[in-house]
């Protein structure tokens, strides 16, 4: 169903695919993999909903828990718009110091949304989280813990990979920050650039929100700081473990990662820019509009 859903996306040549979706939509998972997770659901409507039939349908919002009973319980928010569309899955807190991510995320978990799935985990190694540390426990990189072709290394990393298997997005965005800048000259940072896969509907929407934040959002700095978006398979990261890696290499799921710079540009600022690159992602895939 998502393969054929994908396809009829790519066949079309829409970046958002509301049209001729109905019966898609909704769909639940027949792929559970990780463990115990526990789903309840939310109906803005006292009566119950059924995702079935793929017709113009009230919006709920589900959450479902990953490792849950342990110090890394995390929520997963699934809003359904009750229309049919793409479904899109936004990842923060892979990294407990980059603050604007996991602020964004847990904002965007707020936001209405006009058609399709959005699926938000803001916080996805939330003792991470807490202590505002990259790595958690010891030197546990979360987002090196997704081997392409292998199991995800430890029981987090599973259930992250197991929640992205049952939502089995159409695209996929993960949000960071960097120290530095991927463009300037002994920069070891990767800030301000878009790693993303080579699916046509990304590089189109991703390709559209950095111009919508470089417009209208960064402006009086230096040209450096123009955002920049790189294909993920071209850069030295293509292989690394990562989750986009791990989805766009074992699912071709359509995938991008986020960097904004730390380097002269405060939290509340980056996590603005954050949500400005997730809004016009959403807004381009017709999941909700700008
Ligand atoms: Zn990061």
């Amino acid at each position: 169903m998502n393969e054929s859903r994908r396809a009829f996306l790519s066949a079309a040549g829409a970046v958002g695919g509301a049209l001729a979706l109905a019966g898609c939509a909704g769909d639940d998972p027949q792929d559970v993999e990780a463990g115990a997770v526990t789903t309840t659901t939310r109906t803005e409507s006292s009566t119950p909903t059924s995702t079935a039939s793929g017709g113009d349908l009230k919006p709920t919002v589900a959450t479902s828990t990953i490792r849950a009973g342990t110090e890394q319980e995390t929520t997963v928010y699934e809003i359904r718009s009750g229309r049919p569309g793409p479904t899109a899955f936004v990842v923060g807190g892979m990294h407990g110091n980059e603050e604007s991510g996991y602020w964004a995320a847990d904002d965007v978990r707020n936001w209405k949304i006009d058609a399709g799935t959005l699926v938000v985990l803001p916080e996805a190694n939330a003792p991470a989280v807490e202590q505002h540390r990259r790595e958690w426990p010891g030197e546990m990189d979360l987002n090196r813990q997704f081997p392409i072709g292998a199991p995800p290394k430890n029981a987090l990393a599973r259930e992250i990979w197991g929640a992205i298997r049952r939502h089995e997005p159409d695209v996929l965005v993960d949000l960071h920050s960097s120290k530095g800048i991927l463009r300037r000259e002994n920069d070891e940072g990767v800030g301000q650039n878009v790693f993303h896969s080579n699916h046509e509907s990304v590089v189109r929407s991703v390709q559209r929100a950095i111009e919508y934040l470089n417009d209208e959002f960064v402006t009086g700095y230096e040209p450096i700081y123009d955002f920049v978006r790189t294909p993920a398979d071209d850069s030295e990261y293509a292989t690394a473990p990562m989750l986009v890696n791990k989805a766009r290499r074992d699912r071709d799921i359509p995938s991008c990662l986020f960097e904004v710079t730390q380097d002269g540009v405060k939290p509340e600022k980056r996590a603005r820019w954050t949500k400005a690159f997730v809004a016009s992602v959403l807004d381009s895939w017709r999941i909700r509009a700008l």
